[in-house]
């Protein structure tokens, strides 16, 4: 608006100036005398101006003819482009300098602009991939997606563009929320250049969302070969694939060939504890529990884990549990320090009602490393030891405040699961999940250390060792090192 009012202003001060010069110049009553040749010229002030002009003008078409008498000779001396080329630099400066003003609109950011320039210069310039690309990209920038999508199906017929063209159209799908085109473009670009690390990404992502575990697998094959992903990393995460496949087939009934998905994503990351419990699983229904076996032991080696416990224990459903706990000792001595093995080993021990024993294998883990699992533990042995209700109660009422111990954790965004998933329910991450302690998951609150006695009640006087260590435990010091009953097993 104010720019409007100024180049108005501009104007009418301008033709006041040209008005006011011709009045001053009529007025002045001076003549210009010209000689040409032998004729004699009396020029007043105003027809002097005009002959200047008409001069002026005579010059430069003298000089456009020379140009011209020169293109036609070289013409006739063999350059045949020579009378096309004369007429048409012209054309090809002014488009040139719109291609350099829609360049420069489009580094500043100013997309309309750009456009406008881009497009001028497709009109005066017969560089149809340079100019397209350029009024493609404006109009990108500037979310004209009509226009960037027609420039960019313009792009396609030359090999050279064919690549830019795809991948602009595929950005054109995914902004208006069409995966499947998009997925379907993107598969197009990357057959087109498989190296191409930001379409391999981009491809994933997409046939992660839409499910596709086959193409994503292949996806992942090709960063791999691309020298994008280290071996190990592809490995895993094609088994994660593998296991998305195994229960997409489950979930629509055809399940052999689940199962063989399930041994395949084994086979390829023996140590993935999902894969391998999946595998066991698939094992199981075959008939093969040997090697079932042999699976859950592989994967136990590298990390005790009670997903695997579990699994080791269905290879046999029907055994007693003294039958289970000579079963187990083949993994449990695998690692015999480790707190899961402790834990798993007091379950099983409490499963064969051999509470003392349980005590024992469960050693100072209540006082070490006080998890819900080894408190809720704890209660069981001393349920099964006779022990009065409430000290039962006062281990369940520390397991309620304790820290839950390892946990799917994804490691994107600290969500906790419950269950091991390919993909984070909460920010969509993949192949995310870690099996470690959560952030914040440890520490009873004041307020549920103070309702402790509430949830308890009133215990029996502190007549012994045991009764010591519960009192303890009723007033809330949670760290020191009690007896915990243990000596008195
Ligand atoms: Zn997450």
């Amino acid at each position: 608006m104010f720019w409007t009012l100024i180049k108005i202003l501009l104007f009418v001060a301008i033709v006041l100036g040209l008005a006011y010069g011709a009045g001053m110049l009529m007025d002045s009553n001076q003549t210009v005398g010209l000689q040409i040749l032998d004729m004699e010229f009396v020029l007043g002030p105003i027809q002097a101006l005009i002959a200047l002009g008409v001069f002026i003008f005579a010059l430069w078409l003298a000089l456009k003819l020379i140009g011209l008498a020169v293109a036609v000779l070289r013409f006739m001396n063999g350059d045949e482009t020579a009378v096309r080329r004369f007429f048409m630099r012209n054309r090809e400066k002014r488009g040139l300098d719109a291609l350099l003003s829609a360049m420069i609109a489009q580094a500043e950011g100013d997309g309309k602009l750009a456009i406008v320039k881009a497009e001028k210069a497709d009109k005066l310039l017969n560089r149809p991939l340079m100019t397209k690309l350029l009024v493609a990209q404006a109009a990108e920038m500037k979310g004209n997606r009509t226009l960037a999508e027609e420039s960019y199906k313009a792009l396609l017929s030359d090999n050279r563009s064919r690549f830019v063209a795809v991948q602009g159209l595929m950005r054109g799908r995914l902004e208006a929320g069409d995966k499947d085109k998009a997925r379907a473009l993107a598969a197009k670009a990357l057959e087109m250049q498989p190296a191409h690390e930001i379409t391999q990404n981009t491809l994933l992502q997409l046939q992660t969302e839409a499910e596709d575990w086959s193409g994503a697998r292949k996806t992942l094959l090709t960063k791999k070969s691309s020298g994008h992903l280290p071996r190990d990393v592809w490995r895993r995460r094609d088994a994660l694939l593998a296991l998305q496949d195994a229960d997409k087939l489950a979930a629509t009934g055809e399940l052999n060939r689940a199962r063989e998905a399930s041994i395949e994503a084994n086979r390829l990351s023996p140590d993935l504890i999902p894969a391998a419990v999946a595998a066991a699983q698939a094992l199981v229904a075959q008939g093969k529990g040997s090697y079932a076996t042999k699976v859950i032991k592989k994967a136990w080696k590298s990390q005790p884990h009670p997903e695997l416990a579990a699994a080791f224990a269905a290879i046999e459903p029907d055994e007693t549990p003294t039958q289970r706990r000579a079963r187990f000792e083949k993994i449990l001595r695998m690692h015999p320090d480790a707190d899961e093995t402790k834990l798993l080993r007091a379950e099983l021990l409490i499963a064969a009602e051999d509470f003392p024993d349980a005590r024992r294998a469960l050693g100072d883990m209540c006082d070490r490393n006080p998890t819900v699992r080894a408190l809720t533990i704890m209660a069981a042995i001393e349920r099964g030891e006779g022990a009065d209700d409430a000290v039962v109660r006062g281990w369940l009422a520390r397991a309620l405040t304790a820290k839950r111990g390892p946990q799917w954790v994804c490691a994107n965004c600290q969500h906790v699961h419950a269950s091991w998933l390919a993909i984070c329910d909460n920010c969509g991450a993949f192949d995310t999940l870690e099996w470690r302690e959560a952030p914040d998951s440890s520490g009873p609150s004041a307020t549920q250390t103070e309702l402790l006695p509430l949830i308890v009640g009133s215990l029996p006087k502190p007549a012994d060792d045991r009764a010591d260590a519960d009192a303890d435990v009723l007033e809330g010091d949670l760290d020191e090192t009690g007896t915990n009953g243990k000596n008195s097993a």
